[in-house]
């Protein structure tokens, strides 16, 4: 018998939309301003973390002090810089629309869960279509962002459902850690970075031609390494 998600809880930045690029040119931005070319390992290890622990990664990575001002200004910077960004067409990755256009004719509830603050992934939502969400949860409306499982638990009490019956869809090793600590199925579709393997992780090269079958293989592929006792 497969195992059928009640839900599909997509995240947004790198998975739906290409928005990466969009705080990479922000980023990029940011330590230039401090007279710094960021490093690709810097800028790696920024995918996928949230607000003032990310700033606090980025200025021990280009060796500016940290003080509570610094961080304020850049928190105040990249803001403005990524709401500019946002403004313009903010790209999809490859398939998206149609996976979301499938979730909803298979009468799936639907979430998006995203480490960004509400101000900014409304201009997310502009480009992707409320419709296609019941809700969606920021990374300004949780006590922590992802690697916390907080924001996919929220999602899933949002939609009055349990986080087991629900499917993730990520692209980052910080978001996959979130969604498998909350229990939900996992696919993780890698956009800039790797993810590294680990159990209960279904891999997959895109959205192109997701299915409620691959969605179901998800909950089956994590039941085989977690035990289906967890339902
Ligand atoms: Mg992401």
């Amino acid at each position: 018998m497969s195992a059928r998600p009640a839900a599909v809880l997509w995240d947004m930045d790198g998975t739906l939309l290409d928005s990466e690029k969009l705080w990479d040119i922000a980023v990029r931005e940011l330590a230039r301003e401090h007279g710094s070319e960021l490093t690709d390992e810097i800028r790696h290890a920024l995918i996928g973390a949230s607000g003032p622990n990310a700033l606090r990664m980025l200025f021990a990575g280009i060796g500016v002090e940290a003080t509570p001002q610094v961080i304020g200004e850049a928190g105040e910077f990249l803001e403005r810089r990524v709401t500019e960004l946002m403004l313009g067409p903010i790209p999809w990755r490859p398939g998206a629309k149609d996976a979301l256009a499938m979730a909803r004719a298979e009468g799936l509830r639907c979430a998006l869960v995203t480490n960004t603050k509400r101000s900014l992934t409304e201009y997310g939502l502009d480009t992707l279509g409320r419709d296609f969400f019941d809700t969606s949860v920021c990374g300004d409306e949780v006590p922590h962002g992802k690697p916390d499982p907080a924001s996919y638990r929220k999602a899933a009490d949002l939609l009055g459902l349990d986080p087991l019956d629900c499917v993730a869809i990520e692209d980052s090793p910080t978001g996959a850690l979130a969604a498998q600590g909350a229990g939900c199925g996992l696919i993780v579709i890698p956009c800039e970075i790797a993810v590294p393997e680990a159990p209960g992780r279904v891999f997959r090269e895109s959205l192109v031609g997701l299915s409620v079958v691959d969605l179901g293989a998800a909950l089956a592929a994590r039941d085989e390494h977690f035990g289906s006792a967890a339902r």
